[in-house]
């Protein structure tokens, strides 16, 4: 998979589920804005998104806030 770049997802454009596992930001799993890394099959040209660097770093760290 080729990296191509990257896209941002701001709020209006993601409704975000609610877990109440998850006390800090009322729940939500992942906060908009955030960036995916979107990557390109060179072979078949399929597209597939992943969540970016800082975005996995943020889910990182709430997981880690929540065990406290
Ligand atoms: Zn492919």
């Amino acid at each position: 998979m080729l990296e191509t770049g990257q896209q941002i997802v701001t709020a209006e454009q993601f409704q975000p589920r609610v877990s109440k596992l998850l006390a800090s930001k009322g729940g939500k799993v992942l906060e908009a804005p955030f960036a995916l890394t979107v990557y390109l099959c060179p072979s078949c040209f399929a597209v597939q998104h992943a969540l970016s660097e800082s975005g996995r770093d943020e889910i990182v760290r709430r997981m880690a806030e929540e065990k406290e």
